[in-house]
């Protein structure tokens, strides 16, 4: 299963029909495995000969441009973005996260409008993002193609991929259904761990 190179291809928490029908095991087979897959693979590639070699994941995202910035993005996109799911996920619990949340967007009914309008609004490729800076303080970001909000000195909670190629198989050009959705299939104690790594610092 494993990708040879600097960086392996993630193992998914979850068999590949697991998410059905929010996401159809098609979606996963071939988004997973052959989507991430290449990201990976072509990253790997481009590391041979870049002075990032040995830099972490996020250090290329950070600092890279060009193409390995677009492969490690992407890399990294996915390894959040696939590892936020779960087919039995639990919702967001009365903590910090949850306040943080109320006091930026009011509640957390309204957080996911806003978001589900940041994701539906993005203009062809791309990512809507939660993030955090430093302190805790959260954003939406609405990111094109393959970014990341690392590259804007912000940390990256949780990702909802906006290619055509994470939905199009399941609900065409119904983008906004996708996102509505995935709410469903979000594991809200993965992106509170997330969380409190950044606050515990
Ligand atoms: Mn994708």
């Amino acid at each position: 299963m494993h990708t040879d190179g600097v960086f392996t291809l993630i193992e998914l928490p979850y068999p590949t029909d697991a998410l059905e029908p929010i996401i159809s095991k098609q979606t996963i087979e071939l988004h997973y495995g052959k989507h991430l897959r290449g990201y990976v693979d072509k990253l790997n590639t481009l590391l041979k000969s870049s002075e990032h070699n040995g830099a972490s994941l996020e250090e290329i995202v950070a600092s890279a441009d060009g193409t390995l910035f677009d492969n490690a993005g992407q890399t990294l996109n996915h390894n959040l973005y696939f590892t936020q799911f779960s087919p039995s996920a639990k919702g967001l619990s009365n903590g910090k996260l949850y306040r943080a949340i109320c006091d930026k967007w009011g509640s957390e009914e309204n957080f996911r409008r806003v978001f589900t309008d940041a994701g539906t609004e993005i203009f062809g490729s791309g990512w809507v993002w939660l993030a955090a800076n430093e302190n805790g303080e959260l954003y939406i970001e609405k990111m094109t193609n393959g970014s990341n909000p690392l590259a804007e000195g912000l940390i990256p909670l949780m990702g909802f991929d906006i290619w055509e190629h994470a939905y199009y198989l399941d609900y065409q050009n119904r983008r906004r259904e996708h996102i509505e959705a995935l709410w469903q299939i979000v594991d809200w104690p993965t992106i509170e761990e997330r969380y409190k790594e950044i606050i515990d610092k």
